[in-house]
């Protein structure tokens, strides 16, 4: 007989049901691993409110997860049953144009593997390949479930390449995204370190992070108050987290002349940005955009979780069994955590 699994499954908008379904066979290079601990993400959340364009349902839902490796499929030469892995959500092709260039983020043939709030996942060839990773016994599951995440976040960090002694102010601060860039700025030396959000729940991890200013938004002008700690003159770095058209304006209007504004939150297509062209064309700022990140981000953000540097811990609000991950998503919606766990065997 067929063995089967629980797994949540994504219907549409605010539609996720517990279903029973067969437990995948590994194929050809792939690895099927038995989730240990999964985590819920902003992607989750949006997709839950408003559905993902690129991905139409039903699939199951989830990306984020560490876990043991129960079976291997034919010609998987680098794990083996009993490993503990965490794996990247997409993996880029290797041969197109773009993965040609190094560009392997904006890959036009990506490769995408959902399915972690489940008891079991199938970890397909390219990931297995590209972005998959042994986690050491010293590293929680949960922790090592931040590598997607952490991969976006090394892409763009890349780019603003942040330099001792300046200052950052972080638009949008409070989910996760923006506590591992905090921590990754704070890391780099900058002076001063600007969290800028709406949630106090959340605004106060970013204060046990080590944000050295809080702004929030909702009872204080964002612009003034990041002027006012920077003489005036704005943030040497603005790190744009929030994913909404009046974020990404607010982050030209508080970096200062001859600043750095990294736009790390997407917005739906046909959303236009108004910005003050002459203040960004004299003042030469850098306008940086990212999408994803490669497989080289996916090995430096592995790093970076087995070597310690960043801390999880305060970003995992609490637990919840594969029930209710629709509660969980609920809690992140309303600001009350900042990542929840799902445990499948609880
Ligand atoms: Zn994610
Ligand atoms: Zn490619």
């Amino acid at each position: 007989m067929e063995k089967k699994m629980r797994a949540a499954v994504y219907l549409g908008p605010e539609k996720i049901d517990l279903r029973s379904v067969s437990i995948p066979e590994p194929s050809l290079g792939e690895i099927l691993v038995k989730v240990r601990a999964a985590t819920t993400c902003g992607t989750d959340v949006k997709t839950y409110r408003r559905g993902h364009p690129k991905f139409p349902p039903p699939f199951i839902f989830g990306h984020e997860f560490g876990g043991d490796v129960v079976k291997v499929g034919k010609g998987v030469e680098r794990f083996r049953e009993g490993m503990r892995v965490t794996a990247n959500v997409f993996a880029e092709c290797g041969e197109c144009f773009y993965c040609k260039h190094g560009q392997g983020n904006i890959c036009t043939n990506l490769i995408y593997n959902f399915g972690a709030f489940a008891e079991y996942i199938i970890i397909p060839d390219p990931i297995v390949r590209r972005t998959a990773f042994e986690i050491p016994s010293h590293i929680p599951y949960a922790h090592a479930a931040f590598l997607e995440p952490l991969v976006t976040v090394v892409h763009g960090w890349n780019k603003v390449a942040i330099q001792p002694g300046e200052t950052v102010a972080i638009i949008g601060a409070g989910g996760p995204i923006s506590l591992m860039f905090l921590q990754l700025a704070l890391r780099a030396k900058a002076s001063q370190v600007i969290a800028v959000g709406h949630s106090p729940a959340r605004l106060d991890v970013a204060k046990e992070l080590g944000a050295t200013h809080i702004v929030n938004a909702k009872n204080t002008d964002t612009v003034t108050a990041v002027r006012e700690l920077t003489q005036g003159y704005g943030a040497d770095v603005v790190i744009e987290c929030a994913g909404t058209k009046q974020a990404w304006e607010t982050s030209v209007d508080v970096v200062r002349r001859g600043g750095r504004v990294l736009w790390f939150g997407g917005l739906p297509g046909g959303t236009k940005v108004e910005i003050d062209a002459a203040r960004v064309h004299y003042g030469e700022i850098a306008l940086l955009n990212m999408h994803g990140g490669t497989a080289e981000d996916a090995h430096e953000a592995f790093n970076l979780i087995v070597s310690g540097a960043i801390n999880f811990a305060p970003m995992l609000s609490g637990e919840l069994p594969l029930e209710q991950v629709e509660l969980a998503l609920k809690k992140m919606i309303a600001g009350e955590v900042v990542k929840m766990v799902i445990r499948p065997e609880s």
